[in-house]
């Protein structure tokens, strides 16, 4: 019976600790023993015990789960820039070297976490060894359409190395496509210019005596082709438990070497360039957006350098089968089969990880010890919560990937939805992305916090937060339970910067606990604040006799993805033209994409989009009188009913939990087993991350990709899956 199991706390006096408890020292005090040193996935056991002996504490009974995976570390690694010239006495030609990378960051006085002993060298997650040398083009951001513009214009790209700038799109899938075209290595910079206004450029001091990027910072990253499958590449679809069969790995990561330099390193390759092929000004805006290093006397032309101007790459990495450790939490409720998930990663590419993602462990840790205030009121959830310290989400969402392959019969039966925060506080501007099933949750919970923005007394998160939810893409742990297990998920965090904010080194040493006092969040007030929206975001979920699920929201979405669909067709999209949206634009699509449309019947897209349309109105009737009952079951919940009209009680109690069964079905029937036609892991019909953005998510992806590949078989094929889909949702719930 709702209501029974808390006879020792309302769900009033639950709210109340979860605001109360979590406190800006505290996190402050998670933070610093995390940010202490290297905690690379599968070099961080002594951090999984650590945090399992603070959650058992706490009060929540806590186990390790390893799993055996395939991963690399880095050895070695060379970029130098050599040029072969006549001796003046000799006259002989000679290679000599013109600029030698250090490959690392600077040492900063300031900042102790840059000063330790063991620091990660700068280098590629599931990167390709090797030791290549070959004249190089400036591919601007490498997306599927930077490299079509270059094979439009004829520069010659086989053989050469790609110079790309960071942004845009998933770092693997720029290395992807270079491999795809014949290309033997690939180098990736950070170009200040996408920053922003934040820059050196405008005259602003680099950290740590200013809010602008340290010259010599460094984005590491995996390029493992994550749109393809995440978790580890040798075990798709099963767990990497000791002694399983192993996959070949071909197609799932590089086989091509690459390596990720600083914008001060890559300063003497881009002058190497000036006045040599194409300049970006010749591709268009695109092209010329946001290239902040023309102070520097780079003039940003393509290439290919001649043939005695080269590059040699160098990258070693030993491959091991290793341990990667998951910490599991649990807390009980007293309805076996319906479960939430909230899960953080611990492992960093750096000794620091401040933002990413130690921001997220500290908020988590604040929120289980609160939670843990509430266990020792005698508090139990209605339903069961379980929490999670994921391991190898850098490499590629391993550790949270394995154990939702491990997990999966349990899940599919039993988890209402999934909660993720990855970096929990870098900024003061609150971000969420969410399945539309779980919108009106964060807004109810954003409004139900106080902003530590008090410039208008009393506003709360959702006050000062614009309210965008984005859809889901990838690049963080919710994918496996989104799109595998289409468990409805949302992420979410104070990522991302006002206006004039400090800018982020990204997976830099500088994302160290130095630059989160000093610059990222003053005072750990933006913690304490994440860690009472996501602990109240779990009450609401466990505690509401009525699962905080809204139907009706994910009908609007869907009409609304379809409607995307139809102006993909029309090609009525008008051209985009401020430089945000050609960015945004030029990241995603694919050129085949742009000439397509012609060449299919727009009669019978017309015919095929009508039928979607008519599911998903018949899926919004269902839909809203779903919610509507819910509502109603909601306040019968809530009203006294004396004991001796047990019967009314007792069918009260069906008619809630048969309700919330069919809330806890709706994701589930997105789900299209034999998967998406070129990466059959992806189950969702819905969402997936873009084939070629990675980071940002695709909806309808069988059909938007067969659309894209002007392939009318499979168009109609996908109409058909995704109609079927939104008709088992419907019945699900009818
Ligand atoms: N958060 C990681 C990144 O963006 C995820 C890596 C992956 O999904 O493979 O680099
Ligand atoms: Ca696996
Ligand atoms: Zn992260
Ligand atoms: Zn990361």
């Amino acid at each position: 019976w709702p209501g029974h199991h808390k006879k020792h706390l309302t769900y009033e006096e639950l709210q109340k600790i979860l605001l109360d408890t979590p406190s800006p020292a505290k996190a402050a005090e998670w933070q610093q023993y995390y940010t202490a040193g290297p905690h690379l996935a599968g070099k961080n056991l002594s951090q999984a015990e650590w945090t399992r002996d603070r959650w058992e504490e706490w009060g929540v009974k806590s186990d390790i789960v390893a799993y055996n995976t395939y991963i690399n570390y880095p050895v070695d690694h060379r970029l130098a820039l050599l040029e072969k010239s006549k001796s003046k006495s000799t006259d002989e030609e000679a290679w000599k070297v013109s600029f030698e990378a250090t490959l690392r960051e600077d040492v900063l006085d300031e900042d102790p976490t840059t000063q330790l002993e063991e620091s990660i060298p700068t280098f590629h997650g599931y990167s390709a060894s090797g030791n290549v040398t070959g004249s190089f083009v400036y591919v601007n951001y490498g997306t599927y359409l930077d490299y079509e513009d270059l094979l439009n214009a004829n520069v010659s790209l086989e053989g050469k190395i790609a110079v790309a700038r960071y942004g845009g799109i998933f770092r693997g899938l720029k290395v992807k496509r270079a491999q795809e075209l014949g290309m033997i290595g690939c180098v990736l910079f950070t170009d200040p210019g996408d920053d922003g206004e934040m820059t050196e450029a405008n005259g602003y001091d680099t950290y740590p005596n200013g809010p602008a990027r340290h010259p010599s910072s460094v984005q590491r990253g995996s390029v493992q082709f994550l749109s393809v499958a995440p978790g580890d590449p040798t075990t798709p679809g099963y767990p990497s438990k000791p002694g399983v069969p192993r996959a070949p790995v071909d197609g799932a990561i590089p086989s091509i070497p690459s390596l990720p330099i600083s914008f001060v390193e890559a300063l003497p390759i881009l002058k190497a360039l000036n006045g040599v092929g194409p300049s970006a000004k010749d591709f268009g805006k695109y092209w010329t957006r946001n290239t902040g290093l023309g102070y520097k006397g780079v003039e940003y032309n393509i290439g290919p350098s001649a043939d005695n101007v080269v590059l040699n790459l160098v990258n070693e990495q030993e491959y091991v089968t290793t341990d990667q450790w998951d910490v599991i939490g649990i807390i009980n409720g007293t309805i076996p089969d319906e479960v939430i998930v909230i899960g953080n990663h611990r492992d960093a590419w750096i000794a620091g990880g401040a933002g990413d993602p130690n921001s997220g462990s500290a908020v988590l840790n604040e929120v289980i010890r609160s939670f843990g205030q509430a266990l020792e009121k005698g508090w139990k959830p209605l339903r069961t919560i379980v929490f999670a310290s994921w391991d190898g989400e850098e490499y590629g969402l391993v550790g949270s990937t394995e154990w939702v392959e491990e997990y999966l019969p349990w899940l599919t039966v039993a988890n209402v939805a999934y909660v993720n925060v990855d970096v929990g506080v870098r900024g003061p501007v609150f971000g969420a992305s969410a399945a539309p099933l779980l919108n009106k949750l964060i807004y109810d919970v954003t409004a139900q916090v106080q902003s530590p923005n008090q410039t208008v007394k009393g506003q709360t998160v959702r006050d000062v937060w614009d309210g965008y939810i984005s859809t889901m893409g990838s690049g963080s742990d919710f994918t496996a339970f989104q799109d595998y297990a289409g468990i409805p998920s949302l992420s979410f965090g104070f990522e991302g910067e006002v206006e004039d904010s400090p800018i982020y080194h990204y997976h830099s040493n500088y994302d160290s606990y130095h630059w989160m006092a000093e610059f990222g969040d003053p005072g750990f007030v933006y913690h304490k604040t994440m860690a009472q929206v996501l602990g109240l975001t779990i009450a609401k979920l466990s505690e509401a006799p009525l699962i905080a699920l809204n139907a009706t929201d994910y009908a609007d979405a869907l009409k609304q993805y379809v409607k995307q669909v139809e102006t993909k067709l029309e090609n009525t999209h008008p051209e985009p033209s401020t430089e945000k949206d050609i960015f945004n634009y030029r990241a995603r699509a694919v050129s085949r994409a742009v000439s397509t449309k012609a060449e299919l019947d727009p009669e019978l897209f017309k015919v095929l989009l009508a039928r979607l349309y008519q599911s998903v109105s018949e899926f919004k009737s269902a839909a809203i009188k779903l919610d509507a009952k819910a509502e109603k079951l909601a306040e019968k919940a809530n009203e006294h009913i004396p004991w001796w009209k047990w019967i009314s009680k007792l069918k009260l109690l069906h008619e809630i939990r048969f309700t919330n069964t069919k809330y806890k079905k709706i994701e589930r029937a997105f789900l299209y087993q034999p998967g998406l036609d070129s990466r059959p892991w992806f189950k969702h019909v819905v969402f997936a991350p873009g084939l070629w953005t990675g980071y940002a998510g695709a909806v309808f992806p069988g059909l938007v990709e067969s659309i894209d590949n002007e392939d009318l078989d499979k168009v109609l094929e996908w109409v058909d899956i995704i109609d079927h889909c939104i008709d088992a949702a419907t019945k699900t719930i009818e």
